[in-house]
């Protein structure tokens, strides 16, 4: 009998007992590769020991000093890493203990900066359809999952949702790239117009879509398009690579590919690699100046921010990131592991698309491809690849349905950039023998 309130109460959990390179273990011995490191978040994979040795050294030494008084060592050059590895400009870092705090810090940063510079009218928020920004209340509001927020639909904030860049579904046919990107340029542009410019405080999007729609990329030019058009409103730029950020997609900020630069950028998953519980939001220069310049003081805050061991496991995570070209080793071997996905699932009746950046790969699944069919949503045909992959020893992480409008299920692979070409391949085996099982089930 648990007392723990689990995520899904009827449905008994294994107990993990150990973490190992690639793979998880449990109470009874089996082993798990970590396909989607968890939910795209342990980078290093598990029991890396130069993580374990500088979360233990930093406890020995100092466990907690409070924010209002102090800064610690660990906290400072995490800071400067951070700051040395991201472009000129974007050069102040707030730490703290989720994504979904990092969405609300920057949604809460955006609105001070307005207010700060005589622009107190302008508080409201614009997100994306096809999104997922985090649990917490502000950040729910700014997500456009119905099904995570329809529950909660009377506590949430009122967020404008714009069409994502989802280019397999709704780029028309006749559209080029370009004149997609300016499609939904304009709708952003007239989102902002109705709603008012100087009521528009940010604008959020994650820059590769990650739970919701399976590793979706913009296409080329629109991430700069929109750039434009929240610069012509005095609008704030935030990106969400919570998940996508950190050399998950193959390169240190997924941004890097898209030829812009955020005002606020949040960051999690990758950050500490699950080796301790941190986030944090990078700030433009021109956002800290205008509170600093301003009132001085950020009113926000919370108790663990910026938690020296939190710190110091997250720094050691980014050293090493660093020492051993794991950004690059991403990069190759998410070619490699698209390359396999193609190999194996290309021609494969149910599959509608391979898509995804560095160590960041989805796979879409339907019906009928031809006429672009998708699978009865009630039959949650991912949570059965989940649920057959898992007892095959692989974890990969589901999602879709027909809600939100992400067409199609989809499985997300998000492996640690550590693995092997051998770990891939035998995944993917697995994988590929998952998704016949389940489409058995469903038929
Ligand atoms: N933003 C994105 C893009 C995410 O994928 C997630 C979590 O999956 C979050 C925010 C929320 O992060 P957390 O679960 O750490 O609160």
């Amino acid at each position: 009998m648990t007392h723990i309130i689990h995520r899904n109460p009827r449905t008994p959990l294994a107990t993990a007992v150990r973490g190992l390179g690639s793979y998880l273990i449990d109470h009874e011995g089996r082993r798990y590769y970590d396909g989607s490191g968890g939910a795209a978040v342990s980078c290093l994979g598990h029991g890396h020991p130069e993580v374990a040795d500088a979360v233990i050294a930093q406890i020995r030494t100092l466990e907690y000093a409070h924010t209002s008084f102090f800064t610690s060592e660990p906290a400072e050059q995490l800071a400067d890493t951070l700051v040395r590895r991201s472009p000129p400009g974007l050069a102040h870092v707030y730490f703290l203990s989720s994504g979904s705090e990092a969405v609300e810090t920057a949604l809460k940063l955006a609105r001070q900066y307005h207010v700060e510079r005589g622009e107190p009218g302008r508080w409201r928020s614009i997100a994306r359809l096809q999104s997922y920004h985090g649990n917490t209340l502000g950040a729910l509001a700014a997500g456009g999952h119905q099904g995570r927020r329809r529950l909660y639909q009377p506590l949430l904030a009122d967020v404008t949702h714009v069409s994502a860049c989802f280019p397999l579904h709704y780029r028309r046919p006749e559209e080029s790239d370009d004149g997609y990107g300016d499609r939904l340029a304009h709708e952003l542009d007239t989102a902002i117009l109705e709603a008012g410019p100087e009521t528009v405080s940010a604008f959020i999007a994650e820059t590769v879509v990650g739970a919701t729609a399976g590793a979706v990329c913009a296409v080329p030019g629109y991430f700069r398009k929109l750039r434009e058009v929240c610069d012509r409103h005095g609008v704030v730029f935030i990106l969400d690579e919570v998940m996508s950020g950190l050399g998950r997609t193959g390169s240190y900020h997924a941004f890097e590919q898209e030829g812009v630069v955020p005002d606020l950028l949040c960051l999690a998953k990758g950050l500490g690699g699950g080796y301790q519980p941190i986030a944090a939001v990078m700030a433009h220069d021109r956002i800290v100046d205008a509170i600093a310049g301003g009132s001085g003081a950020f009113q926000h805050g919370h108790t663990y921010i910026g938690h020296p061991v939190a710190c110091a496991g997250a720094l050691a995570v980014q050293n090493i990131i660093e020492r051993d070209g794991l950004v690059q080793r991403s990069a190759t071997l998410g070619r490699y592991l698209q390359d396999c996905l193609r190999e194996r699932l290309g021609g494969h009746p149910h599959v509608n698309d391979i898509r995804g950046r560095g160590l960041f790969q989805a796979v879409e699944l339907v019906q009928d491809r031809e006429g672009n069919r998708v699978f009865d949503p009630g039959l949650q045909l991912h949570a059965r690849i989940k649920r057959t992959a898992l007892a095959r020893g692989l974890l990969c992480y589901p999602g879709g349905g027909t809600v939100d409008g992400v067409r199609g299920d989809h499985v997300l692979l998000a492996p640690p950039y550590t693995t092997t070409q051998e770990e891939l391949q035998s995944a993917v085996d697995i994988l590929v023998a998952s998704i016949g099982a389940a489409i058995a089930e469903v038929r």
